[in-house]
């Protein structure tokens, strides 16, 4: 079995409602697949977190090593390609290029073996997880306090049992959405903040104080991914649990922040970390110094069919009574395409999202959709 070519998928639909978040403003979806065809005709697809351009550029550029290769041989795969680019890419785009394109060759190599990616990642804990859904950002043109809150009160009837919403936009705004939000959903649901890397390390530790009487689960991306040293403080001098990792690449950029303990929960995004292959090596690593780990999901139902497969295996936490279980990022902003490009959509009943069980990813490709959302522009 061999490779025979690599396609991407540039999908692209412009918002009606501009949305930002503290360090990026949407005013369309754009989102890359790749698919992976083999010589017997097997096909699989993978999907990478960020800019679609950019990590078309890098999958195409990975294709001239990965054509003629053995789909079935992932460490193999992996390694290959991340040392093609290794000199000038250890983070970052090389990575989560590489991550698209390891998602595939897991699809592959279990609709090879006719089982879900899960069995091959050594065997499943659950069928369905709790979803937690994201969304309140701040839109263009509405009253950011009513927006969040109304929202919120949504997800609530929705039955989700948790929601993330945005912060970075200044103490006073945020603080006056965070207190509507808690109004709005009541006492028990469970609710996060995501800075977004939005506030220094004063602001973000004034935040932190103000904001634990709301009873929140998290702070995310307090401040920028590079500045290890201020998450540590952040933990140090408010009490709440402080989360990241999204923008943290591979086993290499998850190191420091696990070993220091920059983070309580760490947040690897599977379409962005290196993939099947390098997200059980993070989570190994998150495991062994007792950081939780809750993946970071931003993408189509690609992503989320892939997140799903890895969450089946994550090992659940050695308390006996109530064990802590991951939960899924469900993104619930606007994205039409999201759940289009599969034939089955993954949606949530209740905030619960069952697990697929066929072979690979457990999704089916809709071909009329990708045509439909392929971007316009070259
Ligand atoms: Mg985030």
């Amino acid at each position: 079995m061999k490779i025979d070519a690599v396609r991407t998928h540039l999908l692209e639909h412009r918002l009606e409602t501009a949305f930002e978040s503290a360090s990026m403003r949407f005013d369309r979806r754009q989102h890359l697949l790749v698919e992976v065809i083999c010589d017997d005709g097997t096909v699989g697809w993978g999907e990478c977190l960020g800019p679609a351009r950019a990590n078309r550029a890098v999958v195409e550029t990975y294709a001239s090593w990965l054509v003629g290769m053995d789909p079935l041989e992932t460490e193999k795969i992996w390694a290959v390609l991340y040392n093609a680019l290794r000199d000038q890419g250890q983070r970052g785009l090389t990575v989560t290029a590489l991550s698209g394109i390891d998602v595939a060759v897991w699809d592959i190599k279990g609709k090879h073996f006719g089982v879900p990616v899960s069995t091959l990642l050594g065997g499943r804990f659950r069928d369905s997880v709790r979803a937690y859904a994201t969304g309140a950002f701040k839109r263009d043109g509405v009253d950011r306090v009513t927006d969040n809150a109304d929202e919120a009160a949504r997800h609530a009837d929705a039955g989700f049992h948790a929601m993330k919403i945005k912060i970075g936009f200044g103490h006073d705004e945020d603080m006056a959405v965070i207190r509507a939000v808690r109004e709005a959903i009541g006492p028990d649901m469970r609710l996060m903040i995501d800075g977004n890397h939005g506030y220094d390390t004063v602001e973000a530790i004034r935040l932190g104080r103000a904001a634990v009487e709301f009873d929140i689960d998290w702070f995310e991306e307090p401040v920028t991914p590079e500045h290890l040293a201020a998450y540590r403080e952040i933990r140090a001098k408010q009490p709440i649990p402080v989360a990241g990792g999204e923008t943290w690449h591979s086993r290499w950029g998850m190191r420091e922040p696990v070993e220091t303990r920059a983070v309580d929960i760490l947040q690897p995004d599977l379409c962005g970390c290196g993939g099947f292959t390098e997200m059980k090596r993070i989570a190994d690593l998150a495991a062994l110094h007792n950081i939780r780990v809750v993946p970071h999901v931003w993408g189509t139902a690609v992503q989320i069919a892939a997140s799903l497969q890895f969450m089946a295996v994550m090992v659940p936490s050695p308390v006996r009574v109530n064990p802590v279980e991951p939960i899924l990022e469900f993104d619930r902003t606007d994205n039409p395409f999201r759940q289009a490009v599969v034939t089955q959509s993954i949606e949530h009943e209740g905030g619960v999202v069952t697990i697929p069980n066929g072979p690979g990813l457990g999704i089916e490709i809709n071909r009329d959709a990708l045509r439909d959302f392929v971007s316009k522009e070259v």
